[in-house]
């Protein structure tokens, strides 16, 4: 009854967890729903992959539970066939462990590494080109001298006092927009932030990276960066209404030669939601120090 009941909870949590892998990249990337509700897609892409990994991870504990009461058994009844069993499941579940270990280790230090290269480039980036800098919401934003048309969102360190998160806008972009689009612009930015999407797509990566044989984490990764830039649309237009966001990503989506931003700036422009915040408008950059 135990060995049953240890084969049981080892497959039912392991055909769950294939089930997840298989089944969300078919459901989850089809039908206009995403476009509108991108929130909910990609909480349900969360849903599968985290119960998914628990499933995988209950099978496991399964096994090692299974193979000690192979082990106490075959101790106590001194049968020496069970005893090859519960050893060979043992060094099986060992087997698995340490390379899934090895595996996860490994790629978490790289994406680890290729992260914080990134963060030093924009942040010396911020420290040798910054012309105005200024505190909105909790938020530093610094103006960057650059043609380019960009802006991008840095997490402040949880452990780090004092280090908040941060936006950079670069002064190409800061020219070619008015003040509602260039607000829209934070406010996307800060939504990211607000909203954790750098750990979920850190998250998304490092599982692709993991598991780059299955169609199910290459699809969580490349729709996760869709999804999120969809959601933090949303979240500016409504402060600045759905026109604003989209006139900022239509002259971003040409300026940048960036057609995925010119296609979001469509969604919103068929949609066309009244803005639901009224009130002052607030400038983005709250205090600037030219220079600083
Ligand atoms: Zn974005």
């Amino acid at each position: 009854m135990d060995v049953l009941a240890g084969l049981l909870l080892i497959g039912l949590p392991l055909a769950y967890a294939a089930a997840m892998a298989v089944l969300a990249p078919r459901l989850l990337t089809r039908g206009v729903w995403r476009f509108d509700r991108p929130g909910l897609c990609l909480g349900l892409w969360q849903v599968a992959l985290h119960t998914g990994l628990a499933g995988a991870a209950t099978s496991f504990v399964a096994a090692m539970w299974l193979a000690a009461v192979l082990v106490a058994r075959s101790t106590a009844e001194r049968a020496g066939w069970v005893s090859v069993q519960a050893v060979v499941l043992l060094w099986v579940v060992l087997a698995v462990a340490g390379v899934v270990g090895v595996v996860v280790t490994t790629q978490y230090r790289r994406l680890a590494r290729d992260e914080r290269r990134a963060r030093r480039g924009l942040s010396t980036l911020e420290a040798e080109h910054g012309i105005h800098r200024a505190v909105a919401d909790g938020t530093s934003i610094t103006v960057v001298e650059s043609p380019r048309a960009v802006a991008c969102a840095l997490p402040g360190r949880a452990r780090a006092v004092g280090c908040r998160h941060r936006v950079l806008v670069s002064s190409g972009l800061a020219r070619s927009l008015d003040a509602g689009e260039l607000r829209a612009v934070v406010l996307h930015e800060q939504a990211h932030l607000r909203l954790h999407h750098p750990l979920l797509l850190r998250l998304a990566r490092l599982n692709a990276a993991c598991v780059p044989l299955l169609p199910g984490p290459r699809e969580l990764e490349r729709v996760s960066g869709m999804l999120v830039e969809l959601i933090a649309d949303d979240a500016a237009a409504r402060h600045c209404g759905d026109l604003t966001v989209a006139g900022a990503l239509t002259t971003i989506g040409s300026l940048e030669g960036d057609a995925a931003m010119l296609l979001r700036a469509e969604r919103l422009r068929a949609r066309r939601r009244p803005r639901v915040r009224r009130g002052p408008a607030r400038p983005v950059v709250v205090a600037s120090a030219p220079g600083a």
